[in-house]
């Protein structure tokens, strides 16, 4: 029969057991906490685009299928915008003031409205979700964009825009077309405009 432990022996074994139990579980709660924050960083990374830090292509058209699904509820006006004769910058300027021109386009989208959600479609095409059914609201966005841009240093940047009404029914794919056959319309037509699709 082993022989019974002093008491004060007992105590400081269990001490010592509760404060590895207690370092454990913060080791391990940190670890998770940082694990969680890894996963964060590489989803928001997989979601933004490296020049502007908008969302990304992949990001904003996931977006959009949500809001399209939704729209039935919740209306929504999706814009598609490409800036006007952006090689021409580039050639004349070079490749990195075509660059500042989309980070400050990006900048400027990131600050019309809360309501709006922007990403970089590509290049130098930028899409636009607003929920809401306000048409008004729509124009004042596009006014100040076009305002804001026009104005910015050092360059006057215009753009093109075509303006879609979410439909319940209609797919992605269909409202993208839309939305490009309605932004070619603009540049036919002498660019640094919007036209609406019907
Ligand atoms: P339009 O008015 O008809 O829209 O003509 P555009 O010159 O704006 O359009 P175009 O498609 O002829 O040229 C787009 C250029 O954008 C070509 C490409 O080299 C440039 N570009 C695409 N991505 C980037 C980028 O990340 N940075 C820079 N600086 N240029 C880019
Ligand atoms: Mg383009
Ligand atoms: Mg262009």
């Amino acid at each position: 029969m082993p022989a019974a432990m002093p008491g004060p022996l007992v105590g400081l074994l269990s001490a010592v057991a509760l404060a590895i139990g207690i370092a454990y579980n913060h080791a391990s709660s940190q670890g998770m906490r940082r694990t969680f924050s890894l996963k964060e960083r590489y989803r928001l990374l997989a979601e933004t685009d490296e020049l502007t830090r908008l969302a990304n292509r992949r990001k904003l058209l996931r977006e959009l299928e949500v809001a399209v699904a939704a729209s039935r509820d919740v209306p929504g006006h999706f814009i598609m915008l490409d800036i006007d004769n952006f090689k021409e910058i580039n050639d004349r300027h070079g490749h990195q003031v075509g660059d500042a021109v989309l980070i400050a386009t990006a900048r400027e989208i990131s600050q019309l409205d809360p309501a709006l959600q922007g990403g970089r479609l590509g290049g130098e095409e930028f899409g636009l979700l607003i929920r809401g059914q306000d048409e008004v609201r729509v124009r004042t966005v596009l006014g100040t964009l076009q305002a804001r841009l026009a104005a910015a240093a050092p360059l006057g940047i215009t753009f093109s825009a075509g303006v879609m009404r979410l439909e319940p029914d209609g797919s992605l794919s269909d409202l993208l077309r839309r939305a490009d056959e309605s932004l070619y319309r603009t540049k036919r037509q002498g660019k640094d405009q919007a036209v609406w699709s019907s």
